[in-house]
């Protein structure tokens, strides 16, 4: 739900990848050294745009979806300062220690951060060696997110991936020796084939090297990715729906004994602590400012932008904005193509209800409906009683005090899209 006092937090999307993932649909390609010089370049102009915007100085203009007009970005609404800095990408570990030191020097001396900031990279377990452990460590990550994937060179080798399973295993090794707050890693799930024990097997070897987090993602086949290609000429064959179900509840069974709490659908932390502190500001509509083609922002009340998905165009729309005095989008001609951002929208009261209930509903916190109605004057409870009474009945949410309150069971976030989805909501009677 909006969280207008929550610090907002910021993302910093890098494109680049040494290859591209056959299951990937983010904004990745492949790029030498001078695609990557450039892009650093116009990322630094980006924050520094943003630097003017956030001091009240220029506007920020965007194409509102559909309508082709030009419209300025209201300027950003939170006065706290970022408490999080997400490095995500891409591969943003593949740069050097230098480069992330200017990208992290350019955030800090330009936008507000908050001391205690969180800072997560995103590493492949190909750029995590003893010094570049240290550097991360000494550019104040906090947070080291490995992408491992999985540990089974078949599944390895299915999903594309480069590294094997005794490089990923050093790659999580040193870094639960260094001192970051929190170590987590990625593992994909579900992939055509793979039996329960298979999996388990994964699994536990991920456990037993004991990290802090844990996030177990479902495979899924996103169109235009090569897996999709091969779905559509039969040489690729998804798991049965009541398969991937097993293995989720296998998933969930399996981290709950190891002591990794789940507190989403695909997120198990070994303590509050070390919960994903950026994430959270996407599941309860908190502000965040997304720098880097693709990077979508949200200003903590209502107004969502993104930028231009493809690297080029997101270049363009920077490489146009005119003198480094201005904000922006104040260039000459005042018209489009003289911004990284792509489109922007309004989100309704429904729309946020209906957001709010969706993303809540992944979560293990639920979703209140009551704030929701103080929020947004929509009384999603009032309209949907007897759905809720028998979600409850069967299983699918937590008996819970106040009523209001929504926390689904194990069996309810197997469902969370569907359950979100057998809502109706009313029209607001309030703003
Ligand atoms: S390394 Fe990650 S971001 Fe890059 S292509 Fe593979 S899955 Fe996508």
């Amino acid at each position: 739900m909006t969280n207008r006092l929550a610090p907002p937090g910021l993302y910093i999307h890098v494109p680049f990848c040494a290859r591209v993932c056959p299951y990937c649909d983010f904004a990745v390609q492949t790029g030498g050294p001078r695609r990557r010089g450039d892009f650093i370049r116009l990322l630094l102009r980006e924050i520094g745009l943003w630097s003017r915007l956030l001091r009240g100085e220029g506007s920020a203009p965007d194409r509102s979806a559909g309508q082709g007009s030009h419209q300025a970005v209201p300027s950003w609404r939170s006065e706290q300062p970022f408490d999080t800095i997400y490095l995500g990408g891409g591969t943003p570990s593949s740069l050097s220690p230098e480069v992330l030191e200017e990208i992290l020097a350019a955030l800090h001396g330009s936008l507000p951060i908050a001391p205690e900031v969180d800072v997560t990279l995103e590493a492949n377990p190909e750029d995590v060696n003893t010094g570049n452990l240290r550097s991360w460590q000494r550019l104040g990550i906090t947070t080291l997110s490995l992408g491992i994937q999985s540990f089974d060179p078949d599944a390895l080798s299915f999903l594309g991936r480069s590294h094997t399973p005794e490089k990923a295993g050093a790659a999580l090794r040193g870094a639960l020796e260094s001192s970051f707050e929190t170590v987590s890693l990625d593992l994909i799930f579900a992939l055509p084939g793979q039996s329960p024990m298979r999996w388990e097997a994964d699994l536990r070897r991920a456990i037993e090297y004991g990290p802090d987090h844990i996030s177990c993602y479902e495979l899924t086949v996103h169109e235009g990715t090569r897996f999709a290609r091969l779905k559509e000429r039969g040489e690729l064959v998804e798991l049965a729906e009541d398969d991937k179900a097993e293995l989720f509840l296998l998933t969930h069974r399996l981290m709950a004994e190891n002591g990794y709490h789940a507190y989403e659908v695909s997120s198990f932390a070994r303590g509050p602590n070390h919960r994903s502190r950026h994430n959270r500001k996407y599941w309860d509509h908190t502000a965040y400012l997304g720098f880097g083609p693709s990077a979508h922002s949200f200003d903590g009340v209502s107004r969502r932008w993104w930028n231009e998905r493809r690297l080029p165009a997101w270049e363009a729309g920077l490489q146009r904005v005119p003198g480094a005095s201005s904000g922006l989008g104040t260039g000459a001609s005042g018209r489009f193509g003289q911004s990284p951002i792509a489109g922007s929208e309004i989100l309704a009261p429904a729309d946020l209800v209906l957001e709010s209930l969706a993303l809540g509903l992944r979560t293990t916190e639920g979703v209140d409906l009551e704030r929701l109605r103080d929020l947004y004057g929509i009384d999603v409870e009032g309209e949907n009683g007897a759905l809720v009474a028998s979600l409850r009945r069967d299983d699918l949410l937590v008996d819970t005090s106040p009523a209001s309150l929504l926390v689904p069971t194990l069996r309810g976030l197997a469902v969370a899209d569907a359950l979100a989805r057998s809502f109706e909501i009313p029209p607001a009677t309030a703003s």
